[in-house]
């Protein structure tokens, strides 16, 4: 697992308050990625897939909204906004 910086803001959180407003989004994934995180899982596979994505607490409703999205299409209107 990543430690936390926000895909929006690069931040980071700077203290153990700030670290609990930082939230993980999950975003859609296709079929062939889902085959390789169930792969994954089995072999016991502990890095960080792209789908899951920091927010802070600041960003973290524009990253919720955009969840349902494919995580490559959700992180290219993310860059833009
Ligand atoms: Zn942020």
């Amino acid at each position: 697992m990543r430690p936390p910086s926000c895909v929006i803001c690069t931040r980071t959180p700077q203290d153990e308050e700030q670290y609990s407003s930082f939230k993980i989004v999950r975003f859609s994934i296709d079929a062939d990625e889902e085959a390789l995180e169930r792969e994954r899982a089995r072999d016991g596979w502990v890095g960080h897939p792209p789908w899951l994505m920091w927010f802070c607490g600041e960003h973290l409703a524009q990253g919720e909204e955009l969840a349902d999205l494919h995580w490559r299409e959700a992180g290219e209107r993310l860059r833009t906004t």
